[in-house]
């Protein structure tokens, strides 16, 4: 491949990435026991004191660290959980990406590992009381919509390779 094209991939693969790991935790966490906030809700908020967290602070993994695991508006305990689930996500995507060379068939494998990790966190910590079937499908649903865009980007960027 185009050394300049590889590059682009790449990077774009290693940002998406990070992105996903961020949205998991609203995914993910939304769908299991105790959770009550629709699945749909674009804001990212303190479990405690309810208010919005700022984008700044939505930077998985560093966020936590930086806030030294504390809400900046409440102060509350941030739950470690989500923070050790958005290192797992990121860490599964880099291996794979480095592995296949950052193809675009590593964001179908990164799409089958996200969402049977998703099960598995289902499965242990139990789901959510209300609304569970519907929030499921929503939530693959629009997975399937994020990964299956990320895949066109990096389908394409291999395509103009084929052409140059
Ligand atoms: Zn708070």
């Amino acid at each position: 491949m185009n050394n300049a094209l590889r590059i682009i991939s790449a990077v774009f693969y290693i940002l998406t990435s990070i992105v996903i790991s961020g949205l998991s935790t609203s995914d993910i966490q939304r769908l299991l026991r105790g959770a009550k906030t629709d699945i749909t809700e674009k804001n990212c908020c303190c479990d405690l004191c309810g208010k919005p967290i700022p984008v700044i602070r939505q930077i998985p993994v560093i966020s936590f660290l930086l806030s030294k695991g504390r809400c900046s508006m409440c102060g509350a305990k941030i739950p470690l959980l989500p923070t050790i689930q958005e290192g797992i996500i990121i860490a599964e995507a880099v291996v794979c990406g480095i592995i296949t060379g950052f193809a675009s068939y590593a964001v179908i494998i990164n799409f089958g590992l996200y969402e049977l990790f998703k099960i598995v966190m289902i499965v242990f910590n139990g789901r959510r009381s209300t609304e569970f079937a519907k929030s499921f499908i929503i939530s693959v649903g629009l997975n399937i919509c994020l990964f299956g865009l990320i895949y066109g980007f990096m389908a394409a960027v291999e395509f103009i390779d084929t052409l140059i």
